[in-house]
């Protein structure tokens, strides 16, 4: 969408040189020649806007497509497949219905509104929804809004990003997805005496962008955009307004709402008066919100305008240890595929045993944060092993229980171990007797090592070059080494010989 505009080219430059001056104190002095060497009138070439959305998606190829990432969420999941699919669909259907071209009068489309704690894949879902879809998705957060009191520029940010979501395609920015999360911190504050009047302002700026507007695609407070008007016009003679219309741009808002459950529960207690209240009352938030109402959320604190253009709302569950156990267990977990890849960029295997995950899911759901705190609890678990292992030849690494309960010790162990494996391949090689150190031995024999001053091969082999005559002797195949045998390896090794032959 473009539109040309009769500017006056005074004017503007006029503008131009307050607007700087003002701002950045800077002198602004217009060259009369062209920055880029073209002509005065000479016609600047304009972006291509001619990009569609190729879409042909069934809901439920979408609801499996998501089935394959997210773990839980099915009513969200049908739902967002449903509506998604339906409203580029329907925008398909109207563009090539040449009967049905201006649309028709008071049309809502789908919008739609999340509900649930954080963590549980409210942002993951969409997102999963606009890659499979392949239209441009921007984040952002309402909270945003009202602070910086830019309330409306920041709102129309985001149709910008969308734009730039889309490599300058304004066509297919037109078609996109915009997400804003904490759509429950601008509902108009229920404490106060009084109309909330900010609140319900960012929510009219925002209910205006949901229903239809132009939006600029420069922005008023942007000085590059502002800088590249003016040489537009002095290379073209006029200025491109280009405007993004946020007709067809689908917009999902989401929020935690704590306290809208005890609001349904209130409304649905009050419409049982006389008619044993108790009865029916159920203790589970879920159910609670699956009765939601419209009532309910103007009661939450939104303008019944902006709720009515909310058409469609889904609700999301927490997730319990089960669950995050099922994501971590899922091959398209982004937790344990991205920390295998960081590994991977060492040369390094990494894998994680069924017993490993699940500790690592019962330590994340303490933090009530959802999936979200799988990807600290995996960091906590990894990093001290991601900081030394590339420096050592160790090639892979299995992330067991122990090493989720003790990761420290579980890097001593295994750099230590590390350290005596060329004594053992020795010494194997050497007396055909394979030689083990358990942790405790491990750990005597590397502070043995660094008192003297020598490497922790060097001890071993010390300590332990004698055994293999003994041990031969003695018929061992295997020997494990414990910390009493480095305490006092000849005194050890003298008194196995003494016990075998007074068995014997
Ligand atoms: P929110 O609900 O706060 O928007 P997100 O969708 O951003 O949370 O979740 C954060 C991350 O946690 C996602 O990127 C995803 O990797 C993971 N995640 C969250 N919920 C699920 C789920 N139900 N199934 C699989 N992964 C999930």
């Amino acid at each position: 969408m473009s539109e040309q505009r009769p500017v006056n080219p005074a004017d503007l430059q006029k503008d131009l040189k307050e607007f700087i001056e003002n701002k950045y104190g800077a002198q602004v002095v217009f060259p009369d020649v062209q920055v880029d060497g073209t002509k005065t009138g000479e016609e600047a070439e304009l972006t291509p806007v001619d990009d569609h959305i190729e879409f042909d998606l069934k809901p439920e190829e979408l609801e499996a497509h998501l089935n394959e990432y997210v773990v839980q969420q099915d009513e969200a999941k049908a739902i967002l497949a449903t509506k998604i699919c339906t409203h580029y669909n329907r925008m398909k259907l109207d563009r090539e219905d040449e009967s049905f071209k201006g649309g028709f009068v008071g049309n809502i489309k789908n919008n739609i509104m999340l509900i649930g704690p954080t963590g549980v894949g409210k942002t993951y879902l969409v997102k999963l929804i606009a890659d499979r879809i392949g239209v441009p998705f921007v984040k952002g957060d309402a909270t945003k809004f009202s602070e910086t009191g830019y309330v409306g520029g920041d709102v129309e940010d985001l149709v910008r990003d969308l734009v730039r979501e889309a490599d300058g395609s304004i066509e297919k920015a037109q078609y996109g997805i915009i997400y804003i999360d904490e759509i429950d911190k601008i509902a108009s504050s229920r404490n106060t005496a009084g109309p909330d009047v900010s609140h319900t302002g960012v929510q009219r700026n925002l209910l205006k962008m949901m229903e239809e507007t132009d939006v600029d695609l420069k922005s008023p407070n942007d000085l590059a955009s502002q800088m590249e008007s003016m040489m537009q016009f002095q290379r073209s003679g006029k200025v491109e307004r280009k405007k993004v219309n946020t007709r067809n741009i689908l917009f999902i808002v989401s929020g935690a709402f704590s306290g809208l459950e005890e609001i349904v529960q209130r409304r649905l207690n009050q419409t049982r008066v006389g008619f044993r209240a108790d009865e029916d009352r159920t203790e589970n938030e879920a159910d609670h919100l699956a009765a939601l109402r419209s009532e309910d959320l103007i009661e939450f604190g939104f303008e019944s305008e902006f709720v009515g253009r909310l058409p469609v709302v889904a609700s999301l569950a927490a997730l319990t240890v089960e669950d995050l156990d099922a994501i971590l267990k899922n091959p398209n977990c982004s937790v344990t595929v991205g920390k295998k890849r960081d590994f991977k960029a060492y040369g390094i295997d990494l894998s994680f045993e069924d017993d490993a995950l699940r500790l690592m899911a019962e330590r994340a759901v303490e933090e009530q944060t959802g999936a979200r705190s799988l990807v600290g609890v995996a960091e906590r678990v990894l990093l001290q092993f991601e900081k030394r292992l590339p420096s050592t030849d160790v090639r892979s690494l299995t992330v067991t229980r122990d090493l989720v309960e003790d990761p420290v010790g579980c890097l001593g162990r295994l750099l230590e171990s590390h350290e005596v494996k060329d004594f053992v391949a020795r010494f194997e090689e050497a007396y055909g007797i394979v030689l083990a150190f358990d942790g405790g031995a491990l750990a005597l024999l590397a502070e043995k090592a660094s008192k003297e001053g020598v490497s922790v091969d060097a001890m071993a082999s010390a300590m332990f070059d004698d055994y293999g005559h003994g041990l031969k002797l003695l018929g061992h195949g295997r020997f494990t080494i414990e910390a009493s045998a480095v305490e006092a390896p000849k005194a050890y090794l003298d008194d196995l010989v003494k016990t075998f032959y007074n068995k014997s």
